[in-house]
């Protein structure tokens, strides 16, 4: 079966100053229907900048260099006309992002931000669209749904806000939803309630997810599949349980290490690896990850290395790959700690 998305190298670049900043350095990602695929990495990792890529929310221009190809249900989205891409967004594909204000206009009223969705996309009649509306509140978790359907958005907590945009998102039944940092305005509890409500959702609607965090705990227990990010090119994927139990990236150790382990990990701060990343204006020389890895060697300096599975060379979407000449949990991984210790 061909895979409801697929992502082949992407590439995305933006003019700055001091040249073009390569924020999506040459990503490939699938995903099945149904399936969630965690997307993990620092701030400045791309992984925003992909999912707005994947979602033709940038346009290509001066500013902005795109290359690569999405392919949707089959079809390229690159040849989509803008007037397609508005029964695109919504019907076939559905976003939220961190601050939900970002996604409601604080002077409409709630009710009116999800009934313009179903009477443009679904042709639905006023009250059809209202009574419709209601459901989708209530499918979120919103108590007294009627009754929120004539506030303004300055009268919902933030978690109530984000189940809103989550409501909006789900109003035309998407194949996919991309969930950019969805909880990460929020406090713990909320967005533990966030997360596993997308998770059901995901479950009860066979709708497939990209959730994108820098929080390795948030997608833990909800994605099947991680591919983990940085300075714009992906270090390392596989099915969720394997990443966790055998790691083979350096990168992905470190951000294991930096989750807590007593309590529950839903508050991960990445920034404990010391370093920075690399100038990402500056041609890539050897592996992006070098200067902050501790079990580089010479040749990671001059060799970028590859994604691939270490083993057989298997390249199926479920396969387990990573980008780096001396993995972890390996002979050449151990010579090269080893070697760095001396
Ligand atoms: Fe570290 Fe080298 Fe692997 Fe890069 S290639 S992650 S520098 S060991
Ligand atoms: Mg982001």
């Amino acid at each position: 079966d061909a895979p409801l998305l697929q992502a082949d190298n992407i590439r995305t670049g933006f003019a700055t100053a001091r040249g073009q900043l390569r924020a999506v350095d040459g990503v490939s990602i699938t995903v099945a229907a149904g399936e969630t695929l965690g997307i993990v990495g620092e701030s400045g990792s791309g992984k925003s900048v992909l999912g707005r890529t994947i979602m033709g929310l940038l346009e290509k221009g001066p500013a902005i260099d795109i290359t690569g190809t999405v392919t949707f249900a089959g079809r390229d989205l690159a040849s989509m006309k803008k007037s397609e891409m508005k029964h695109f967004w919504g019907p076939e594909v559905a976003m939220v992002f961190q601050d939900p204000m970002t996604s409601l206009n604080p002077f409409k009223r709630i009710g009116t931000h999800i009934t313009e969705s179903l009477r443009f996309h679904l042709g639905m009649k006023k009250d059809a669209a209202r009574d419709r509306a209601a459901e989708l509140l209530s499918m979120v978790g919103i108590p007294e749904a009627k009754r929120r359907l004539d506030q303004f958005p300055h009268e919902l907590s933030g978690g109530m806000r984000q189940r809103v945009v989550i409501a909006m998102a789900l109003a035309c039944e998407p194949k996919l939803l991309i969930a950019d940092e969805p909880t990460t305005a929020l406090d713990v509890t909320v967005q533990k309630q966030i997360l596993d409500l997308l998770a059901s959702l995901n479950d009860s609607l066979n709708m497939a997810v990209i959730l994108i965090s820098h929080d390795l705990g948030v997608v833990s227990g909800r994605s099947d599949r991680v591919a983990v990010m940085y300075a714009g090119s992906v270090m390392e994927t596989a099915a969720t349980e394997e990443i966790f139990s055998r790691p083979r990236h350096p990168y992905t150790e470190a951000l294991m290490a930096a989750i807590p382990r007593l309590e529950h990990p839903t508050h991960t701060v990445l920034q404990t690896i010391p370093g920075g990343l690399p100038d990402m204006t500056k041609p890539m020389v050897g592996c992006r990850f070098a200067a902050r890895c501790k079990y580089a060697q010479e040749k990671c300096l001059t060799d970028d290395p590859e994604l691939a599975s270490g083993a057989t060379g298997d390249r199926t979407s479920g396969a387990h790959e990573f980008a780096c000449h001396f993995p972890v949990d390996t002979p050449e991984g151990m010579a090269a700690l080893v070697a760095n210790e001396e």
